[in-house]
């Protein structure tokens, strides 16, 4: 058996994102690690519900050997025995974010002997993570050039921090390209849409005037979003930019004691920042395609100024991968291109 990788947990972001990309590169490699000081830049470190569903869902896919799994936990041990397509299905107790756990275990999937399910319980509109829409029409298809087949079904959201969301993931895997994405080409389409759960019309009303106002969108490229049933309240504004080569989904979320207006102006800057700079990856995807490109084995693209998940992750990924060199360039004020290629 070989030796464990030694990973700092507090190296770079030192959140939660370190032991995602660590799990999903041990999983592909084959490689065991031993995670220390876990999210030690956080304010309560170590282990949470999200995490630790993270480590169950890798354990399953890995058929690995895993210590140090309980809340709190400051220090893991995880020992893949293999790659294996599975049918999961996890709680995460908790409104945790789904998408944080798909996003752990999809990228090996991709590698695995065939096709996989993952359902999962818990939040799927979380404040600091990708939205449900997010992972469906901006990752999904980023898998999909890759050259595998996913599907995402969102059967209930879930928000914080009620959660008791539903989501339904498949994944068939296929031979994977590199990955090259450097021009958004022009824009087809800009649309927005206001989650509303146990709150007033009132809310979507007045963050949706704001979107269409701002990008000057017609009334048909609105629409609000009731869920049925929905536990406790929850209140999310997407902004979906369709463009020739991509698509960038935006995602502000309401919260108790934030303004309408202010969740609007939130997504609306953002918005407006993704199309000043012209490319095609919005500042939180590129953390997330590097991993996908690296696992291809090679690619390139161009987002926005690098955010300290990206620049983690370029420290990250070769510790597991060292044949890949990854290489960070500024083409102008905002703009970079990040390109990864065996040495
Ligand atoms: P921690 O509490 O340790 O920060 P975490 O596990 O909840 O941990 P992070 O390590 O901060 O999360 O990782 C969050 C991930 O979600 C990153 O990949 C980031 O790029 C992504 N992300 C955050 N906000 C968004 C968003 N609005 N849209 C898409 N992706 C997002």
């Amino acid at each position: 058996m070989s030796e464990l990788l030694t990973i700092d947990g507090s190296m770079g972001e030192g959140g939660g994102q370190v032991l995602r990309t660590s799990l999903a590169l041990s999983l592909v490699t084959g490689r065991g690690f031993r995670l220390e000081k876990i999210r030690a830049r956080r304010c309560k470190p170590g282990l949470r519900a999200q995490h630790l569903t993270c480590v169950k869902a890798a354990t399953r896919v890995g058929a690995a050997e895993a210590s140090g799994v309980a809340l709190g936990s400051t220090e893991l041990e995880f020992r893949p025995q293999a790659l294996l397509a599975v049918d999961l299905e996890l709680d995460l107790g908790t409104a945790g974010s789904t998408a944080l756990v798909a996003q752990t275990v999809l990228p090996a999937l991709l590698r695995a002997p065939g096709p996989s399910r993952v359902r999962l319980r818990g939040g799927t509109h979380n404040p600091l993570a990708p939205s449900f829409e997010f992972l469906k029409r901006v990752y999904l298809p980023w898998i999909e050039r890759l050259g595998a087949s996913p599907e995402a079904t969102l059967e209930r959201p879930g928000f914080f921090p009620k959660g008791g969301g539903r989501v339904d993931y498949r994944l068939t895997p296929g031979r994977l390209r590199p990955f090259e994405l450097r021009a958004r080409g022009s824009i087809r389409e800009i649309r927005a849409e206001a989650y509303l759960a146990n709150l007033p019309d009132s809310v979507a009303e007045r963050e949706l005037a704001l979107v269409r106002e701002a990008f000057r969108l017609p009334a048909s490229a609105c629409r609000v979003i009731r869920p049925r049933r929905p536990r406790g309240p929850g209140n999310a504004v997407l902004i979906t930019i369709e463009s020739e080569h991509a698509t960038e989904v935006i995602t502000a979320y309401g919260m108790k004691a934030t303004r309408a207006e202010a969740v609007a102006r939130q997504a609306i800057e953002e918005a407006e920042r993704y199309l000043a700079a012209d490319v095609p990856v919005g500042e939180h995807g590129a953390d997330q395609l590097l991993l996908l490109c690296a696992l291809a084995g090679g690619g390139a693209f161009e987002t926005l100024t690098l955010s300290e998940h990206t620049t983690t992750q370029c420290e990250l990924i070769p510790r597991f991968l060292p044949d890949l060199a990854i290489e960070r360039r500024e083409l102008s004020a905002g703009r970079w291109e990040l390109s990864i290629r065996r040495h």
